[in-house]
């Protein structure tokens, strides 16, 4: 049966997991969901599982808020997971550096897309950008 996690917790759970898929025995995903019903406060949410043996992921979800239908947004692999993540924080980086630097709040889509962090990326900059 797959284990299922959803909530804030689930990034910190998710890397205890991550201990396990060494052995082989499970695999692990991050799915988002959207909620159907418009009236429902949640909409949106992210539920890690980990999937033991050949156990399916769940063909219906529901919505941890209100219960109600859900659709699947995506799904991935821990590993394809923990990429994009990757390749978003170092986007917001690029983008925060375009602002800086040229003052204006319409960043580019190449700067949101750049896969590397500039080259005159340095260590001063995470204290400005935290300001
Ligand atoms: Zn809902």
């Amino acid at each position: 049966m797959a284990g299922v996690i959803a909530g804030p917790s689930g990034r910190v759970l998710l890397a205890l997991l991550g201990g396990s898929r060494k052995n082989g025995m499970c695999e692990l995903y991050v799915i988002e969901i959207y909620c159907r019903n418009e009236a429902c406060a949640v909409r949106q949410s992210r539920v890690f599982t980990k999937n033991h043996g050949d156990t399916p992921t769940p063909k219906e979800w529901r919505c941890p808020g209100c219960g109600g239908t859900a659709v699947v947004h995506w799904k991935r692999s821990l590993q394809e997971h923990e990429h994009h993540e990757t390749l978003s924080a170092i986007g917001r980086v690029n983008a925060a550096l375009y602002v800086r630097d040229f003052g204006s709040p319409a960043v580019p889509v190449s700067y949101l897309m750049r896969e590397t962090l500039p080259d005159s990326w340095k260590s001063e900059d995470v204290e400005r950008l935290r300001k």
